[in-house]
């Protein structure tokens, strides 16, 4: 599936077909790369995968909202998953048709729901009794009709990180069976709601297919339900949660590199490997359309941020590798304790040294490595922590007043900036002293 777009090639690590150290060089340094043929070829991974059957593939703008990133899905064809009016005018921006966009979250407000409406888009998925309720005086007041599709809880573990479960019963995340059919139920005669649709989206990595099967069937439990009360649903959407491999994907090419590559933990949740579970629970649904919301394992593997060691230091029996990114850049380390493979951009012969990587930031968690084996390493050298383009800059943020950091898209043997660096002036500009 991996358009190998980024490896080593004699000894310099190429995001496509430029350097990694050109664009340090050029664009400074901590600065987010993506490549475009790999985040195409991961789309068309999908859209192969499930060709079979009617289906629509809705990008999950929060993995990595940047809007070159959007307009280059959305000229594959590729729909949207949005959790905020702002991703909303980012879809739209992008040029994703309106009735490709689907609207998750447990919180969206009166703005976001009118918003919503006014647009025309494929769907509010709902997330409670209430919602639906607000929904519809949503729709009244501005005398249109509301689609909507349940966000279903299916009470489906995905096995994976507390922090990115979703699909249990317990979490703040969707409804349980009985109330689902419930605001169904409210969707009858005479109301404004028009029942579209059944969703859920368990959590995020997951690498296993059972979880998926397990919710797909739940879904056509209520699409059974649904067609009992009179309401045909044009689609079940599985939601995103795709789960990649963070620790076992180190470029190859380079002798060091083959000696840090790590045990390997698992693979990666190819398209093929969930459409072979899903595809067969369709079969005899004919004219149910299939909706997938993948984010993560579209951008994630596509994307690196480059960073630059600044000091070497040794405390204790401890060695640290201190470079210019930190939490605020790259969060996942200390938010899920993420294993984000770090490779130099050249790597220096010599053997293999554990070592802390860690960041200017002033905290204990500003970590984006821990104890993890590097070749010897000079101050000034480029880094690349890879997989980093799903939930990377999205999650940034500005903490120890760093302005955050730039953005890069490769295509071939070019390669633009696609958000400047943040100036100190970014950083204070809605002050007032
Ligand atoms: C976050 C999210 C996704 C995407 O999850 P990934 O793990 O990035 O694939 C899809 N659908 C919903 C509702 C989400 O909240």
């Amino acid at each position: 599936m991996s358009a190998r777009a980024i490896a080593y090639r004699r000894g310099r690590l190429f995001i496509e077909d430029v350097p990694a150290e050109r664009i340090a060089e050029a664009v400074g340094t901590p600065t987010y790369v993506y490549s475009a043929l790999e985040i195409l070829c991961r789309y068309r991974a999908f859209e192969e995968a499930f060709i079979a059957r009617e289906h629509l593939l809705c990008y999950a703008l929060k993995a990595n909202p940047n809007r070159a990133i959007c307009r280059l899905l959305a000229r594959e064809g590729a729909g949207a998953d949005i959790v905020s009016v702002g991703e909303l005018k980012r879809a739209l921006g992008a040029g994703v048709p309106p009735d490709r966009i689907v609207f998750s979250g447990v919180g969206k407000t009166d703005e976001e729901l009118g918003a919503a409406l006014r647009a025309g888009i494929l769907a509010v998925n709902v997330e409670s009794s209430e919602e639906a309720q607000r929904l519809e005086s949503m729709a009244r007041r501005l005398g249109r009709r509301a689609p909507f599709a349940v966000r279903l809880n299916p009470d489906v573990d995905g096995g994976t990180h507390a922090h990115v479960t979703t699909g249990r019963a317990g979490t703040k995340f969707g409804v349980p069976m009985a109330e689902a059919a419930a605001i169904y139920r409210r969707a009858r005669g005479g109301s404004r709601l028009d029942a579209v649709g059944v969703q859920c989206h368990i959590g995020s990595q997951i690498t296993k297919t059972g979880p998926y099967r397990a919710a797909m069937k739940t879904l056509l439990a209520i699409v059974d339900a649904a067609a009992g009360m009179g309401l045909r649903l044009q689609y079940a959407d599985i939601g995103g949660g795709m789960g990649i491999v963070y620790d076992r994907a180190i470029p190859r090419g380079s002798a060091a590199s083959e000696a840090m590559v790590a045990a390997d933990k698992g693979r990666d949740l190819a398209p093929r490997r969930l459409a072979e579970v899903l595809l067969p629970a369709l079969k005899f649904r004919p004219g149910l359309k299939l909706l997938l919301e993948p984010g993560r394992c579209l951008v994630g593997p596509a994307g690196v941020l480059l960073t630059r060691m600044l000091y070497r230091k040794e405390g204790g029996k401890k060695r640290f590798v201190v470079v210019d990114a930190a939490m605020n850049d790259l969060i996942r380390p200390a938010l899920y304790g993420a294993r984000h493979p770090i490779v130099p951009v050249r790597p220096r012969k010599g053997a293999l040294r554990a070592a802390d990587v860690v960041g200017p930031v002033c905290e204990s968690a500003d970590f984006l490595a821990k104890g993890r084996r590097l070749p010897p390493l000079e101050p000034g050298d480029a880094l690349a922590v890879l997989q980093a383009g799903a939930y990377g800059f999205s999650m940034s943020s500005q903490y120890n007043s760093r302005p955050r950091a730039a953005e890069v898209l490769v295509e071939g043997s070019s390669f633009r900036v696609v958000r400047n660096r943040e100036t100190f002036a970014d950083i204070v500009r809605h002050e007032k002293a």
